[in-house]
């Protein structure tokens, strides 16, 4: 077991220890009821996660859907999830460097009459339409299968480089060929910028964004969502539990007080924190779907759970959230690139390696983060350690000590 599948598996036992567990919601006075809006047939409604519509395209997914990096041994896990009504998959062809295609392949070899219920999402990175052709035709290969549902262009922050005349043309063929059902992209930082753009050029059939308690109470990101909404853009939610630089932030505030005094009173309610971040997200209708990394049965049950859970939060439970996500603001990169990253040096990444940062502090992934450092070429690195982070720390919406965690990151991760 890795270290963060490890951090991952002891985090999700100890917080979903003694509150809302399948059995429950199940066994539950209240089953039967409908769950966020979703629809389910009457016979399914007490044991499958519901399903939404994905914008404008005709297709239903369940409002849960596995992602992360599972491995070619983890097969009981998308069994479970399958028969659980998460047929929502996601992957991407860099995860794990195609590992996890290979484990869904190996799944679709074993029940290929699986392959149609599942909507199945990957991804590649480029704008180059041959390399986007080799990628599909790599991903297919290792997927066992003739089409996704679902391509993404994976990491689009500037829609107008990115997703060019060439690329819609890409897309159309693809589609014609029988390869993809339909096209998007997945956005990590300046979110809101590419949707509201993505929003304006009426081939995007989805977008795959961050998306969580703290980012859906801003007045740009409400904007960007509506606008996607009345463009018929499915949207699917990820980073929904808005991991924080925790290690760092508890050298700074005090996180940990924080976070016990919610999760107290949340578990108190028969929510554990993480189950009443995703409920949350799924209040919002517009939202098609959350994807979230499942690497074990006891982070799938919880999360399954929490979509099977009929009982609503309640203002209070959303205060709470709303209260926590200011007091550790200073502890969460927010993404908009374009904000601190227009105050410094112009080849300085600050929300990438912001966010790399996180991989480490707030995930517990140090050899994800180092992998993503290391990477940096040597100028970038020493422009990063000179670089004078002032003006951009006064530009940060979140107050963040920019200079203070990259510096710190150097030092430990580059
Ligand atoms: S460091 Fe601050 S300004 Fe820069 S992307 Fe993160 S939240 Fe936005």
């Amino acid at each position: 077991m890795t270290g963060i599948r490890k951090n991952l598996s002891r985090r999700a036992f100890i917080q979903t220890a003694g509150a809302v567990g399948l059995g429950s919601v199940l066994g539950s006075s209240m089953a039967g009821k409908p769950a966020y809006g979703g629809t389910s047939t009457p016979t399914t409604a007490l044991s499958t996660v519901p399903k939404r519509p994905f914008g404008k395209t005709g297709q239903k997914v369940s409002i849960l859907s596995l992602g992360g990096v599972l491995r070619e041994s983890d097969q009981l896990i998308f069994r479970q999830a399958f028969r659980m009504g998460v047929t929502y998959w996601d992957t991407a062809d860099s995860y794990g460097w195609g590992r996890n295609e290979k484990a869904i392949g190996k799944y679709f070899a074993k029940f290929p009459e699986d392959r149609k219920k599942v909507f199945l999402v990957t991804k590649g990175g480029s704008s180059d339409p041959k390399k986007l052709s080799e990628k599909l035709h790599q991903s297919l290969q290792r997927l066992r299968s003739s089409y996704v549902d679902l391509y993404f262009i994976h990491y689009v922050s500037d829609v107008e480089s990115e997703l060019t005349a060439e690329v819609k043309a890409w897309a159309e063929k693809a589609k014609s060929d029988g390869k993809i059902r339909f096209f998007g992209f997945s956005a990590h930082k300046n979110m809101e910028n590419s949707m509201l753009a993505a929003a304006q050029l009426g081939w995007i059939d989805g977008i795959m964004v961050s998306y969580n308690y703290r980012l859906m109470e801003k007045e740009k990101m409400k904007r960007a969502v509506d606008a996607c909404a009345a463009a018929g853009i499915g949207l699917t939610a990820m980073k929904t539990q808005a991991a924080f630089s925790a290690n760092f932030y508890a050298s700074i505030g005090s996180e940990t007080d924080e976070a016990s005094q919610m999760t107290r009173r949340l578990m108190a309610k028969g929510y554990t924190a993480e189950q009443a971040k995703l409920r949350m997200v799924w209040e919002n209708p517009q939202i098609a779907s959350i994807c979230s990394a499942m690497p074990n049965m006891t982070i799938l049950q919880a999360n399954v759970a929490a979509a099977l859970n009929p009982r609503e939060l309640s203002d209070g439970d959303r205060q709470r959230l709303r209260h926590y996500a200011m007091q550790t603001a200073p502890g969460y990169c927010a993404g908009c690139a374009a904000v601190c990253e227009s105050a410094v040096d112009p080849g300085i990444p600050v929300s990438d390696a912001m966010r790399w940062s996180m991989y480490h502090n707030g995930y517990g992934d140090r050899y994800r983060a180092m992998r993503h450092f290391h990477r940096l070429p040597s100028g970038v690195k020493a422009k990063m350690r000179l670089a004078d982070y002032d003006e951009a720390e006064r530009r940060c919406p979140q107050n963040m000590p920019i200079g203070k965690i990259l510096q710190q990151a150097l030092e430990d991760l580059a």
